[in-house]
């Protein structure tokens, strides 16, 4: 078998944090959509802060809106805030700081735009956050034969991470439903990778790639079934025919990572 998934328990810590900086990747749309680079700054090194897989996440307690002042926590001083789960991007445990990059979406047909995008947007730099550690990490270890990538917006940051981890050469299948420019999100693929780039249906969302996930199911698979990596993750519907993927292509489900990251609130 070319390549592992092994999954390493963290044991769990909390940092308070401060909204250090943003950079827009993209520019902003007039309903507010956008995505956004912030970096998240501890004023002490993030001690055993470590983060070796492609998928590995944390999650950010948001203060509350508008003021963003404070984040609300209890006597044991436990974060009560709510919170949101976001794919680390790059960090530095010395230097402190911790990069996530969040997709800012226009509100929903509720007027529903979500807790941590408005804050990733406008929050005044310097405020409060804090942050748990990943629970845990799913490292990939040796090389698959191919590999087929689906994800949506919220899975970009994992997505890029993963594809950086590939060595030139492997061919593989990027399925990516987005609106934005990949390229202005640092998705790029070398030789032997096809990009397809779905356009997303707002009432739909993950839609697309289903479609397509269930097209390749009925197709036989690029390599060996254990020999292929299969990440597909998005909105929740995603999983049914992820699932229905492996399945078809003989896949064991703990081979390969297929998720929900979010869920469709309003139908
Ligand atoms: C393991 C994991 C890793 C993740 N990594 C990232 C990441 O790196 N970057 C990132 O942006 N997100 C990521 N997500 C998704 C993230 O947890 C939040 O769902 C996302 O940031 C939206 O949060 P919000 O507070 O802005 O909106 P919410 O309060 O969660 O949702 C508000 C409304 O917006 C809609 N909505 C929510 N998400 C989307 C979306 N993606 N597209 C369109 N409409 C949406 C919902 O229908 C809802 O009605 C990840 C999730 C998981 C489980």
């Amino acid at each position: 078998m070319p390549f592992t998934l092994t999954r390493h328990p963290f044991p769990p810590r909390r940092r308070q944090v401060r909204l250090a900086a943003r950079t827009d990747l993209v520019p902003r749309a007039a309903d507010g959509a956008g995505f956004i680079r912030i970096r998240l700054q501890s004023g002490v090194p993030l001690d055993g802060f470590t983060s070796p897989g492609a998928g590995d996440h944390l999650r950010v307690f948001v203060p509350e809106a508008p003021e963003w002042a404070s984040v609300a926590v209890d006597d044991a001083g436990h974060p009560t805030a709510p919170s949101r789960t976001e794919t680390i991007v790059a960090f530095d445990a010395e230097a402190g700081w911790v990069d996530l990059d969040i997709l800012v979406h226009a509100a929903d047909e509720t007027g529903d735009a979500g807790l941590i995008g408005p804050w990733a947007a406008r929050a005044p730099l310097g405020s409060p956050a804090m942050l748990a550690d990943p629970k845990g990490s799913v490292v990939l270890g040796g090389a698959p034969v191919a590999f087929v990538l689906a994800g949506d917006d919220s899975a970009i940051p994992a997505l890029r991470r993963y594809l950086g981890m590939f060595g030139a050469g492997t061919p593989g299948l990027v399925l990516l439903e987005t609106a934005f420019d990949p390229a202005a999100l640092g998705v790029a693929v070398g030789p032997g990778v096809e990009l397809r780039v779905l356009a997303p249906d707002p009432a739909r969302p993950s839609a697309a790639l289903a479609a397509e996930l269930a097209a390749l199911a009925g197709e036989p698979p690029p390599a060996a079934s254990p020999d292929v990596f299969i990440f597909a993750c998005g909105e929740q519907s995603l999983l049914a025919p992820a699932r229905a993927l492996l399945a078809a292509w003989g896949i064991d489900v703990e081979h390969a990572v297929a998720k929900g990251y979010w869920k469709r609130r309003a139908d």
